[in-house]
C-alpha cells in the first residue's frame, strides 16, 4: 500500500473552455513539477488528446488515465474513465453518433485542437464539444460500464452541470457508489455516504494542483504506470 497524489479531472486545450496552454505536454510537465502522480485527461465528450497525453506522461514519469467528461441529455456532467487507452478511444468512437452537431464558434467558445505528441496540432473538432449528447444519464453510465470503464457524476458541489443541482438528489438508477467533488469540505455533506474523488476540473495550468489530493492504492510507489492504473481502477471499483 502507498499514497498516491492524483487529479482525475483535467481539461486540455481540446476543450474549448480549456486554456491554450493546456497542451498534453504542458499538463504532464505541470503534474511532474507539482508532484501529482496520477492524472486523468477528461475533455468534454472527447478522448482524442489522450494518446498525446500518454506519450507526454511517459517522459515525465506521471501515470496517465484516459477518459472524458460526458454531457448527458439532462446536461449532467459525468466523468468517464478507462483503464486502457484503447478502451477510451473505442468509447470516443462509440459516442460520436450521440453528439450534437452544433458548429463550434471558435471566436466565441475557443478552439478545439487535437494534438499528437510534442503538442503538434493535427486537427480540430468542428462540433462544439461540451454540448449535451443524446445519451441519458442511465444510458451513458451503462455504455461506459459495458465498455469496461468507470462513470461517476462530476463536481456534485457545483451549480452548473452538477448532478445534485439538476436532479436534486442521487437517482435510484443508475446506481453511483462514487462521486466527485471539487472542494473536499463538501464531500461528507453531499456524497450521501458514497466514496468520493476530489479533483480540480482544471482548465488552466494555474488551476491545477492548487491542493494535492491523495489516495491509498494497493501498489508499490515505484510501480509501472500500468500497475498503478490497475490499482487505481480496483480502488475506484471498490474492490
Ligand atoms: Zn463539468
Ligand atoms: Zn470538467
Amino acid at each position: 500500500m502507498a499514497l498516491f497524489t492524483y487529479d482525475l479531472h483535467v481539461h486540455s486545450c481540446l476543450s474549448p473552455c480549456g486554456d491554450d496552454e493546456m497542451t498534453p505536454c504542458n499538463i504532464a510537465g505541470m503534474a511532474f513539477i507539482a508532484g501529482v502522480k496520477i492524472v486523468a485527461l477528461t475533455d468534454h465528450n472527447s478522448c482524442k488528446n489522450c494518446p498525446a497525453f500518454f506519450k507526454a506522461c511517459e517522459e515525465y514519469g506521471v501515470t496517465p488515465v484516459a477518459g472524458c467528461e460526458l454531457t448527458t441529455s439532462e446536461e449532467i456532467h459525468m466523468v468517464c474513465l478507462f483503464e486502457g487507452l484503447k478502451q477510451a478511444l473505442d468509447f470516443d468512437e462509440a459516442i460520436q453518433p450521440y453528439r450534437m452537431k452544433l458548429k463550434n464558434r471558435v471566436e466565441i467558445f475557443g478552439s478545439q485542437p487535437i494534438m499528437k505528441e510534442d503538442d503538434e496540432i493535427t486537427g480540430e473538432d468542428p462540433w462544439f464539444l461540451p454540448a449535451a449528447t443524446s445519451l441519458s444519464l442511465s444510458e451513458a453510465a451503462a455504455m461506459v460500464r459495458e465498455m469496461g470503464g468507470i462513470a461517476y457524476p462530476a463536481h456534485i458541489d457545483r451549480e452548473s452541470n452538477g448532478l445534485l443541482a439538476i436532479l436534486g438528489m442521487f437517482p435510484d438508477e443508475p446506481v453511483f457508489d462514487l462521486c466527485e467533488v471539487r472542494d473536499k469540505e463538501n464531500a461528507e455533506k453531499l456524497s450521501g455516504g458514497r466514496r468520493v474523488v476530489v479533483s480540480s476540473d482544471a482548465h488552466r495550468l494555474t488551476d491545477f494542483a492548487v491542493t494535492l489530493n491523495h489516495m491509498e492504492l494497493d501498489c508499490d510507489p515505484e510501480a509501472s504506470p500500468e500497475e498503478v492504473r490497475h490499482a487505481l481502477f480496483e480502488k475506484l471499483k471498490g474492490n
